[in-house]
Order: C-alpha cells, then structure tokens, then sequence
C-alpha cells in the first residue's frame, strides 16, 4: 500500500526534532524537545513520545513508518549502533526499542548519510545521481549517493568523510585519529582559532561577538564577526575553506562527482568558505572534473528531519515492493 506520511526523528546531542512529512517533502507537524541526560532509555522515550506526538489524528496505516538519524556510527546492515560520541547509546538497540513500542517499522541511520538522503530526496542534490555531502557542525559529518543510491561501504560504515586523513601530523581529532577533516573544521577547532586571534592584534570585532571574553568565543562567533566584514574572523574561515578544498579534491579525483553539497550550521552560515574550496577544487583538481557544482545545503534545520522521513519512504517502499 502506498501511504502518504512518515516520522523522521532527528536525535542531536543537544535537541532531538521529530517531523511528520508528505511524501513530496512538506513537514506537516512537528515537536522538539532537548536531549535527556539521564541515560539511554530516557532517550528512547522521547523519541517514542515525540513520534506519537506529531501522529496524533493520523491513522497508522497512512504512515510508512519511522525513520531515526543519530550521531553515531551505524552498521546500517545489522541496525545496530557501534559508537557513538556525545550520548550513551553505542550497543544499545534502539530500533528494537522504538519499534517494539510504536509497533512501526522503524529504520536507524548516522546523521550524515540522512542530510545527503535529505538534500538528494528535496533539496539541493534532487535529481543528481552522484553527489557527496558534507556538514560541518560540531563534527563533521558526511554522506555519499552514487548512481542514485546512497553508498554505506560493506557494514554501513562509509561516508565518514569528516575522518579522512588530510595531514599526518596534524591535531588530534575527536575520534582518537590524527589530522583529520574534523580536527580542523569542526565548531571546536574553528572556536579554538578563535579564541586565540580574540586574543591578539586585530582581534576585537572575534573579542565582542564572543560577549567580551576571549574564552567564550564559539565557531558561532567567527562567523558573525566574519559576516561583518572582520579581516581575521574572515581569514580564519577563509583557511577553513582552503582546507575543505583540498579534501574535495581528493574526492572529486577518486569519484568524479556532479556536485558536492556542503551543510551543518557553519556549512550553512558561510557561503564564502563554500567559495573557497570551490576556487581550491577548480584550480587542483585532475583535469576533466573540474565541472563538479559546489553548493550550500537547502533544507537547513530540517535536514535531519526530512532525510529520515525519505529513508521510512524508501524502506517501507522496498519492503512492499514499490519503485520510486
Ligand atoms: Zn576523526
């Protein structure tokens, strides 16, 4: 049967955002509320409670089922969550858990692969067989769609392009890892630029979008005071986008994509860093893929929301032997 709606949760480690969403991509409800503390099950209730929630008045058989994006690496195959940084989830089984009380099929993805499902199902990648996705956020999160299909590698595990190696003595990365993507452009590295240029010469206009405290200063701030017109804050982000760059053009090398979308909030808040490593993947890349369109990511906040209500669509589709 075809039905018309399905729940995507977007589960943060600061907010999880729930969503009832058409299949043409309109979200007709939704309810967010912050992410508990206080263990793993108190996450699985809120993720229950908010899909009941923006249910409410909706038969059960219109909806194709809930779909769970989470910041965690998600051996997609096995549904089960392997690791997960900011909340206590890794081997908890999350889906059995949602599934077993809503009684709805129920999908689990990483966040990354479900901005790139997003952006390919309703924004900037519709109608790009070949794209790679990027968000820049707190971590840097990423996403592969290769010949139409979102590429997960043998378990489900690829697509951590914010884990590629991109200098050998580079500064240590969240993960453990050495020098890679994330060490240089998540909010933590770009906040600790700026705290230090808060500190020096020309670093006033940094100083006050932190509130006055060179220790207060967040990747936020960078970009305000960058948006502003400030020299430094501009420069700072200006190397960030160098460097996001030169990984695209190892990317775009390897997998000669038509487009690269690039999201997350500083992905977002900043369209000359985009520029930037749009300039870097131009003038580097090997000849005859210098085409590849570099973007902004369209759904913004609901990026999360939309690409896991698109993998519900997608599974309850296959499931019930429907084609797009
Ligand atoms: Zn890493």
């Amino acid at each position: 049967m075809r039905t018309s709606y399905a729940v995507g949760v977007d589960v943060g480690g600061t907010r999880i955002a729930c969503g009832l969403v058409e299949r043409k991509g309109r979200i007709i409800k939704d309810a967010k509320r912050p992410t508990p503390k206080s263990g793993p099950f108190s996450v699985v209730d809120a993720i229950i409670e908010l899909a009941e929630e923006v249910q409410a008045g909706v038969q059960s058989s219109e909806v194709a089922g809930v779909g769970i994006g989470l910041p965690a690496q998600i051996d997609f195959l096995k549904q089960s969550i392997e690791f997960c940084t900011n909340l206590p989830l890794a081997g908890v089984d999350v889906r059995s858990l949602v599934m077993s009380r809503s009684r709805q099929e129920v999908t689990i993805d990483n966040d990354g692969n479900l901005a790139a499902f997003g952006e390919s199902r309703y924004g900037a990648g519709l109608g790009t067989r070949d794209f790679v996705m990027i968000t820049l956020g707190t971590g840097v999160g990423g996403g592969l769609f290769i010949d139409g299909e979102p590429y997960r590698g043998s378990r489900g595990l690829g697509g951590e392009i914010g884990h590629m190696v991109i200098d050998l003595d580079g500064p240590p990365c969240p993960c453990g890892g050495t020098g890679h993507i994330e060490s240089y452009l998540g909010r933590p590295a770009i906040a600790a630029r700026g705290r230090e240029a808060a500190q020096g010469a020309g670093g006033e206009a940094i100083l006050r979008a932190g509130g006055g405290s060179a220790d207060a200063v967040t990747a936020e701030a960078v970009v305000i005071a960058s948006n502003m017109d400030d020299p430094v804050a501009r420069e700072i982000l200006l190397e960030a986008g160098e460097i996001l760059g030169r990984a695209f053009v190892g990317l775009v090398n390897l997998l000669n994509p038509k487009l690269i979308v690039v999201g997350g909030g500083i992905g977002e808040a900043c369209g000359f860093l985009v520029e930037r490593a749009a300039e870097v993947v131009a003038s580097e890349s090997l000849a005859g893929r210098r085409d590849v369109r570099i973007v902004q990511a369209e759904l913004g906040n609901d990026a999360g929301i939309l690409g896991a209500a698109a993998l519900a669509f997608d599974e309850h589709d296959s499931r019930e032997g429907l084609h797009r």
